[in-house]
């Protein structure tokens, strides 16, 4: 398909969507749009069988159906194209304005030189005739230029209509790299910064992206003794302590229930191993506190860093980050553990160790 086909295709596909949307007393919010524009784009055969089976029910589809239509079919691809699609309407539009401009330009200089004629051919009798015909044209190029005119101003109507979806588009997009609890990227979030972050690294053998992965301790305990909802006010506290120690261009993501991940796409080993332990030692010192204002015991993650050099594939990246992981759960919990480890490396990783245990 040429870029214009695409276009052509995507304005066609939302002029399909929007009318089956209003028939079925959709709201007009990102989340509808993505599922029916991906249902009319028949992209995706299993959400539309659904889709017209909840249909086939009741009239309405319900917020829960929408969004677990969304969240089971609509996969990294689907967000990718409708972000796509999103860029390809404004192209759409921005061509239909310009050839609007142009048309309107055209019927007024039109009309301009008739006028002109028309004054030229008033003051001689022998031309009337002529004149009558220029006052004719002229009448026609007017409701032309009307015509071009009302036209244009349905046109922007349209492209604010456009915009406003566009934009709803970019806060669905948004949305759905995120997550709800925290504000942090999500999963999918995640993956796609850390493929961009390594598809950026140069591949230096001293420094390059890195990533952190952290696992609350003893998280179930939290959970037996003081119940889900104070387990999930934990969880988002810290995320907060992660997304308060970044800096721009890196990114904190919750990549699962109580654990999380960290990607700096350009730190040496010394700034990763820093910060991870700025997060270690930030998270131990917090305090949080129950409903009866009694501070709950002591909570700690345990962080797994990877840093270069590695194989730069997401993969090699997780595994290598999950094993150090595993290493600071095994040797104790609340503390940093770096692979792949260096002979100097590992001399400072025990510094940091006895550091810890004398805070
Ligand atoms: P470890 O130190 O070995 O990590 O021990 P742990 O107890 O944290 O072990 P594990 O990682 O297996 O347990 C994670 C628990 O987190 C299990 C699950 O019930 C709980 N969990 C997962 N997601 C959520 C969530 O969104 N909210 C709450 N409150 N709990 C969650
Ligand atoms: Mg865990
Ligand atoms: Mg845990």
């Amino acid at each position: 398909m040429t870029v214009q086909d695409e276009m052509a295709h995507s304005a066609r596909l939302m002029r399909l969507a929007l009318p089956e949307m209003a028939r079925h007393g959709c709201a007009m919010d990102p989340l509808n749009y993505t599922v029916w524009y991906t249902h009319v784009s028949g992209r995706i055969p299993a959400l539309s069988e659904e889709l017209r089976a909840y249909l086939a029910a009741q009239d309405r589809l319900s917020r829960q159906q929408v969004q677990s239509l969304f969240d089971r079919y609509i996969n990294d691809q689907e967000v990718e194209a409708i972000e796509r699609m999103r860029q390809d309407l404004a192209d759409v539009v921005d061509d239909v304005a310009r050839n609007t401009n142009s048309s309107r330009a055209q019927a007024h200089a039109y009309e301009e030189s008739l006028q002109a004629y028309v004054e030229q051919f008033q003051d001689d009798a022998s031309l009337d005739h002529f004149s009558e015909t220029l006052q004719a044209l002229l009448g026609e190029t007017a409701a032309m230029r009307s015509q071009v005119d009302t036209f244009g101003q349905h046109l922007s109507t349209t492209a604010d209509e456009v915009e406003r979806l566009r934009e709803a588009l970019a806060v669905a997009r948004e949305e759905s790299i995120r997550d709800a609890l925290t504000g942090l990227a999500n999963r999918r979030g995640f993956d796609i910064a850390l493929r961009t972050a390594l598809d950026a690294d140069p591949g230096r053998s001293d420094r390059g992206c890195c990533l952190l992965l952290l696992d609350i301790d003893f998280f179930k305990r939290i959970n037996d003794s003081y119940g889900h909802p104070l387990g999930d006010r934990v969880i988002a506290s810290v995320a907060r302590v992660l997304a308060r120690m970044l800096e721009p261009g890196q990114t904190a993501a919750r990549y699962g229930g109580e654990e999380f991940a960290v990607i700096l796409p350009d730190a040496t080993r010394g700034q990763a191993r820093a910060l991870a332990e700025r997060l270690r030692a930030d998270v131990a010192r917090g305090r949080i506190k129950q409903r009866n204002g009694k501070a709950i015991a002591q909570v700690t993650v345990s962080v797994g860093v990877c840093v270069p050099p590695v194989r730069r594939t997401p993969d090699t990246y997780l595994e290598t980050a999950d094993r150090a992981l595993y290493q600071s759960k095994r040797e104790g919990r609340n503390r940093v553990s770096i692979l792949p480890a260096s002979a100097q490396a590992s001399g400072n990783e025990s510094e940091a160790a006895t550091e810890r245990r004398t805070a």
